[in-house]
């Protein structure tokens, strides 16, 4: 028996027969099943005492940079060695049938691993490292992974000897102008947005569903819990992110 509502099926359905598009909006949750831990949830021991929203700050940065780049090395680390999960997969196969654009707040690397096309990081990437200072990329290799070190002194800037920060937006950062324009240009075209493991709390990316259902679409969160968008979508499907994507595609 299949465990997508017959709603969902049909409104996929509708989208897929009448030419329209597909806007995937994609959280922590999408790689919880991957291993990678989400922010608002469970936490991993070495770190369970620290705040992820303390650590993800400039100000953290400027503090302890030592500190913070011990923190990214290893969710760098943890990312290496996780895979792709069947809901990276089911999307990847999801974009042949209908045209779909993925846009995530996820840092890592598993939906490309899973064989999509990400149009928007909005969030950056945990790999494109570059200068806080002059903002220069860094494209030497990654600095050794050493298991259990808190803290490890980042690696420095070629150009100007400050130091190198992972490529993600921190809070109370600006959003990437090429991606955000790509996720909002994506929501106000979309018919259809599937809104996967996230918690919607963290904005601008928590506006993306409204400003779709403004712009006419119907949304369909995926999340095995409520979430601070769940009163706004059409339908929601109680599932993980590795169950109920593949069970979306027939
Ligand atoms: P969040 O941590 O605030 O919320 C996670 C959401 O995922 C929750 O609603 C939870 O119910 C749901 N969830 C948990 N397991 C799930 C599963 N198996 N399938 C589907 N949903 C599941 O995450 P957020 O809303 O993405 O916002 C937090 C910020 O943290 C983002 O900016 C993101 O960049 C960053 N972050 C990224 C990663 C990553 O890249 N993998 C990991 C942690 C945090
Ligand atoms: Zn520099």
């Amino acid at each position: 028996m299949r465990a997508v509502p017959a709603a969902i099926d049909d409104v996929l359905h509708r989208t897929i027969d009448s030419g329209g598009h597909v806007c995937v909006l994609t959280g922590a949750g999408m790689s919880a099943e991957s291993g990678i831990p989400t922010f608002r949830g469970t936490h991993d021991s070495l770190w369970s005492r620290f705040d992820p929203m303390r650590l993800a700050t400039a100000g953290a940065w400027r503090e302890d940079p030592a500190l913070v780049w011990g923190w990214y090395r290893w969710r760098m680390h943890r990312v290496r060695e996780a895979q792709p999960n069947a809901g990276h997969r089911a999307l990847a196969q999801l974009a042949r049938r209908v045209p779909l654009w993925l846009v995530t707040q996820n840092v890592d690397d598993l939906h490309e691993r899973g064989g999509s096309t990400v149009d928007a990081h909005v969030h950056g990437s945990l790999f494109a490292l570059r200068c806080f200072a002059c903002g220069r990329a860094h494209e030497g290799p990654l600095d050794e992974y050493v298991d259990d070190a808190q803290r490890v002194e980042p690696m420095r800037c070629v150009a100007c000897g400050d130091r190198i920060r992972p490529g993600v937006v921190w809070f109370g950062e600006a959003l990437p102008d090429d991606a955000w324009n790509a996720a909002t240009d994506a929501a106000i075209r979309c018919t259809l947005m599937l809104v996967v493991g996230t918690s919607g709390l963290v904005y601008p990316a928590a506006g993306l569903p409204a400003l779709a259902r403004r712009h006419g679409a119907t949304l369909v969160e995926i999340n095995p819990e409520p979430t601070a968008l769940s009163a706004e979508v059409d339908h929601v499907l109680r599932a993980t992110a590795a169950r109920a994507l593949p069970q979306l595609l027939g």
